[in-house]
C-alpha cells in the first residue's frame, strides 16, 4: 500500500475500468470492496445443486456496446469465449399478450456470468497486464484527509486503514454522498443529491422442469414484474432450468422493506399468473433486494471531481454496463493527466 497513487472504493466495472487504464498507464491502484467477489451490479450467483455448480444473474441481464471503446473489445472477448451475442431485442408482454420486439442490436451475455465482465477488467487482457491489486471483504466506513502529507486514508470496519495520493469512490451516488459528506464542496453535493435511483427486487427460481417458451427474455409491462429471463439459455453447459424475474421500479420501491421471502412469494404469485402454475415448481429460490439498481437522474459529466477527490459510477453520463465503463476510463483519463509529474 506504501505509496499507492489511487485508492479505489468499489470494484464496479466503473472503478475495474478506471484501475486497468491507471496501470496500463504505470501508475500504482488499489482497489477495495466491501463484497467478496469483483464487478457490483453485474452480479453472478453461484448456487451448488446436487454438487453441481450453477451460476444465476441476478443483477445485470445483458450489456449493449453501442459505444466505441467498449465495441472493439467485442471480438477479442469473443474469441475467448468470455462474452456471447445473446438475442437482439425482446418480445414484450402487456395485457394484450406477447406484442412487437424492442430494437434489434446485439444484446451481450457472458457464459460464466456477468461477473466475468469485472474479471476482464480485474486481470487484463493485454499480454504486459498484471492483475489489479484488491481486496474484497473491505467495508469503507470513514475517509481522512491527512494531514501531515498529500493524500487520502479510509478505515476499514474492521479498524485497518489504507491510504492512497488521490481517492476514487465507485459506488452509487447516495452512498458515495453519505461516505464524503463532511468533505464536499456545496456544488459537489448539489450535483451528488440531484441522482436519482430506482430500486429493483430481483427472483432467481431454479425449477423443477424445463418450460416449453420461444423467449430468452421478456419485458413485462405489469404492475408488480418487469423483466423475465430463462438464464439457463446463456450458459454454455446443460443447466437446470433457471428463470429470473425482475419486479417493476414501483412496486420495488413500494415493497422494498418486505423481507426477501415476502418478496419472493409475492413475485412466484404474480409470475404464476401470467405464466401458469409450473412457476412456483422449484428445486429452489431466492430474493435479492437492489436498494440502487437503475439511475432514473444521471449527472451529465462522466465522472465528477473534486481535486484529488474523484466520483463516478453509472449515475454519470448514462446508466448501466456501458455507463459504467465509459465512467472509469474518463476517470482514467483526468488521474493520467491530473497526476502527470
Ligand atoms: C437488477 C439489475 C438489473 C440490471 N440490468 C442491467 C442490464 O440488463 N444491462 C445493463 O447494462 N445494466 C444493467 N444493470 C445496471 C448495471 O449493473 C450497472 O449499471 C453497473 O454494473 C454499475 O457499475 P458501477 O461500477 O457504476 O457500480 P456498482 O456495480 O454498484 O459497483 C460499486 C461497488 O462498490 C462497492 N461498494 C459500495 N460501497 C462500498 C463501501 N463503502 N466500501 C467498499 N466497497 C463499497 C460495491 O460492493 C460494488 O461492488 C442492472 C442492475 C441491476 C441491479
Amino acid at each position: 500500500m506504501e505509496g499507492t497513487e489511487v485508492l479505489i472504493v468499489g470494484a464496479g466495472l466503473a472503478g475495474l475500468a478506471a484501475g486497468r487504464d491507471l496501470s496500463r498507464a504505470g501508475l500504482s491502484a488499489h482497489i477495495l470492496d466491501k463484497s467478496r467477489g469483483v464487478s457490483g451490479r453485474a452480479a453472478t450467483r453461484v448456487l451448488e445443486l446436487d454438487g453441481k455448480v450453477v451460476r444465476v444473474d441476478h443483477g445485470a441481464q445483458y450489456f449493449t456496446a453501442k459505444n466505441d471503446q467498449l465495441r472493439i473489445l467485442i471480438p477479442d472477448l469473443v474469441q475467448l469465449g468470455l462474452v456471447r451475442e445473446w438475442t437482439q431485442g425482446f418480445p414484450i408482454l402487456n395485457t394484450q399478450g406477447i406484442k412487437s420486439r424492442t430494437a434489434g442490436h446485439p444484446r451481450y451475455i457472458c457464459p460464466d456470468g456477468m461477473s466475468t465482465l469485472g474479471k476482464v477488467f480485474l486481470q487484463g487482457l493485454e499480454s504486459k497486464d498484471q492483475p489489479l491489486a484488491l481486496e474484497t471483504h473491505a467495508l469503507v466506513t470513514g475517509l481522512y484527509k491527512s494531514e501531515s502529507d498529500a493524500g487520502w486514508k479510509v478505515l476499514l470496519e474492521d479498524g485497518r486503514v489504507r491510504a492512497g495520493r488521490v481517492l476514487v469512490l465507485n459506488m452509487p451516488a447516495p452512498q458515495a454522498l453519505k461516505l464524503a459528506s463532511e468533505f464536499l464542496k456545496p456544488e459537489v453535493r448539489m450535483a451528488l443529491e440531484a441522482v436519482r435511483y430506482a430500486p429493483c427486487w430481483a427472483a432467481v427460481l431454479v425449477l423443477e422442469h424445463m418450460p416449453y417458451l420461444d423467449w430468452v427474455g421478456l419485458e413485462i409491462e405489469h404492475p408488480v414484474l418487469a423483466w423475465a429471463a430463462l438464464d439457463h439459455t446463456k450458459r454454455a453447459v446443460q443447466d437446470p432450468p433457471v428463470l429470473v424475474l425482475h419486479a417493476s421500479a414501483a412496486w420495488s420501491q413500494e415493497n422494498l422493506e418486505l423481507s426477501p421471502a415476502e418478496a419472493l412469494g409475492k413475485m412466484i404469485g404474480a409470475a404464476q399468473e401470467l405464466f401458469g402454475d409450473w412457476v412456483g415448481q422449484c428445486r429452489t429460490a431466492m430474493a435479492h433486494r437492489w436498494r440502487y439498481a437503475l439511475p432514473t437522474q444521471t449527472h451529465p459529466w462522466p465522472y465528477l471531481a473534486q481535486d484529488d477527490l474523484i466520483f463516478c459510477g453509472d449515475w454519470c453520463v448514462g446508466p448501466r454496463i456501458e455507463g459504467a465503463l465509459e465512467s472509469g476510463w474518463a476517470t482514467a483519463e483526468y488521474l493520467i493527466e491530473y497526476l502527470k509529474p
